[in-house]
């Protein structure tokens, strides 16, 4: 573990959840730091979800640079903030906040994070199809990204038919509505027939369920070729998802990449420098105990 100089200047950054004792985000954020020899410091910050505005103040009042947002505040904090980004906004959810002259800012790194790995592919994207998985606070910023790639239609699978129409219906005023459509998952067979980008939002595969898959290898066999699978989940790495998936012809992407990005992302607001992404990633996959 890296150990960082603590003086009387050192400004102060952290991660606010309920849990918060599982978060890498201090492996990464706190390597960085490091490896910039900035004077500051990331600490988990555990606040209970009753004490949130509390905790907003106080952070106010000894002067915090800024902290990250994780479950289950992303929403909870929007009506707290003085300033929220258009795609904060959209998505619902905010991940990072910031000092501003006004007071508190906060915007979504999740969307960013998520993209980062698929601009690579350089594909045209305005040709495909994305198939999504899940109804959550993921699967928002997942739809506010494909949006922004420009892919041609948008389908959400989900459990819940009332969570669906929601989901749906929470779209309703954005530009994304008309290429959006949101499925159960009885249709996922026909779906993934024409999935080009298929994205795992569910928690389905992920420590210490290690066996489970959202989507069985029979129903893989039919995505259309040169397909990419996405599993936004990071542990395990990789999940069975992926495997079948590369089994089957497809490009895997896990959900490590997403977890750096969207903490680059937002300790270069906090900091207002260019971050090693590098170092983060690194630091992440030994704290994970993978291959650097
Ligand atoms: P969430 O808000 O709790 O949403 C989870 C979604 O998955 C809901 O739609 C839920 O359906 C559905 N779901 C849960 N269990 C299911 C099951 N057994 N079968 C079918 N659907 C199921 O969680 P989230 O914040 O969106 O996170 C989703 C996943 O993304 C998690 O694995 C999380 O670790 C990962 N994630 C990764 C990153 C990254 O940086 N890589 C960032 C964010 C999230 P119901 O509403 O019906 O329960």
């Amino acid at each position: 573990m890296t150990i960082l100089a603590i003086t009387g200047k050192t400004k102060l950054l952290g991660v606010i959840g309920h849990p918060v004792e599982h978060s890498l985000s201090p492996v990464m954020h706190n390597a960085a730091i490091a490896s910039l020899g900035a004077d500051c410091i990331y600490l988990p910050l555990p606040v209970k979800p009753e004490n949130l505005p509390a905790a907003i103040a106080g952070f106010s009042a000894i002067g915090l640079l800024g902290f990250s947002v994780t479950i289950p505040h992303k929403q909870a904090i929007v009506p707290l903030l003085s300033e929220v980004s258009p795609v904060a906004r959209a998505v619902g959810a905010v991940n990072t906040v910031w000092r501003s002259p006004s007071g508190w800012a906060g915007t979504n790194t999740d969307v960013q994070g998520f993209l980062a790995p698929l601009l690579e592919q350089q594909r045209d994207w305005s040709q495909t199809s994305a198939v999504i998985l899940g109804t959550g606070g993921a699967s928002r910023a997942v739809v506010a990204g494909c949006a922004e790639l420009d892919v041609r239609e948008i389908c959400v699978v989900g459990r819940d038919r009332d969570k669906l129409a929601a989901f749906q219906h929470s779209w309703a005023d954005s530009s994304i509505s008309a290429a959006l459509s949101t499925h159960t998952w009885e249709e996922l067979p026909q779906l993934i027939s024409r999935s080009h980008l298929l994205v795992n939002a569910t928690p389905v595969g992920m420590y210490p369920k290690v066996d489970e898959t959202p989507v069985t290898a029979a129903q893989m066999a039919h995505l259309p070729a040169g397909a990419i699978v996405y599993d936004l989940i990071y542990t395990p790495n990789p999940t069975v998802f992926l495997n079948i998936a590369r089994d089957s012809g497809a490009i895997a992407i896990d959900g490590l990449e997403m977890l750096v990005q969207q903490g680059a992302a937002a300790l270069q607001i906090w900091l207002q420098q260019q971050v090693p992404a590098g170092v983060m990633r690194q630091s992440l996959r030994q704290h994970l105990g993978l291959a650097p």
